[in-house]
């Protein structure tokens, strides 16, 4: 293969799924080319060097061929693994939806490096950090920044007047964010927005994780969230994520099973 034919990249492992009889294909995510598909081919093999490589939710740096159709794997190294997410089916949730989200916002062949840095942060605080709805609610919100679908949380998306956090105003997925208490109130397909709610959500949108994890804020506040949030990037991919329904199934199971999320 000559030299141009091939290249370097550092990828994110969003997806893996067996190709034929030894192969593997994998979407990932990348800096520099944003969403592909690509294959490893033979990666199933028990002999290959290159599985151990391309596990799901790692960052592996690859050197790829040019393909007809897909790109090829012809070397791999993990840059960064992390091992908690396989060891609980409530950080693996969460890392799955957070893959999804990124599929379906990421654009192909078009990489932009704040969504791909942003990926590893949150894939580093699923690892690691032990309220993972602060860790999702936090990447939702710097996701839809980035992907200019920011929701507006300041002036009323009817009347154009201030949001007071003093009083309920609502949330409007149609409308792409809050409407005041007056249009609010006679608007259809609206959730009262209570003011902690709002505070919170302005809170995720100007600061930093590093703040947000300082913040003393009840887990039903944090979960309160989540349905508003992932409504509205429903409505905005106009399909249901499957991670979504995955979650709450298992948030079920965990709670008619006692276990606390
Ligand atoms: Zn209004």
């Amino acid at each position: 293969m000559r030299e141009s034919h091939s290249y370097r990249v550092e990828a994110i492992v969003l997806q893996r799924k067996d190709y034929g009889e030894a192969d593997r294909l994998l979407s990932v995510y990348t800096a520099e080319q944003g969403k592909m598909v690509i294959i490893a081919k033979g990666a199933r093999k028990p002999s290959s060097r290159k599985s151990g490589h391309l596990e799901l939710f790692s960052v592996v740096k690859m050197q790829l061929a040019r393909g007809r159709t897909w790109d090829i794997v012809t070397q791999a190294e993990t840059a960064a693994y992390f091992p908690y997410l396989r060891q609980s089916l409530r950080r693996l949730s969460h890392a799955y939806y957070m893959a999804e989200l990124l599929e379906n916002f990421g654009e192909e062949r078009n990489g932009d490096y704040r969504l791909y840095s942003l990926a590893i942060r949150t894939l580093g605080r699923l690892n690691q950090d032990d309220n993972l709805l602060r860790v999702s609610r936090f990447f939702e919100m710097r996701l839809l920044q980035l992907a200019g679908f920011q929701p507006q949380l300041y002036l009323c998306r009817s009347c154009q007047a201030p949001i007071s956090e003093d009083e309920v105003n609502y949330w409007s997925i149609e409308a792409g964010g809050v409407l005041c208490t007056q249009c609010g109130s006679h608007a259809h397909n609206v959730t009262p927005l209570s003011p902690s709610q709002l505070k919170l959500l302005r809170y995720l949108e100007r600061h930093p994780y590093e703040a947000c994890q300082k913040l003393e804020v009840s887990n039903t506040l944090w979960r309160s969230l989540e349905p508003l949030l992932q409504r509205y990037i429903v409505t905005i991919l106009e399909h249901k994520l499957r991670s979504v329904s995955f979650m709450k199934d298992l948030r079920q199971q965990m709670s008619t099973s006692g276990v606390v999320d």
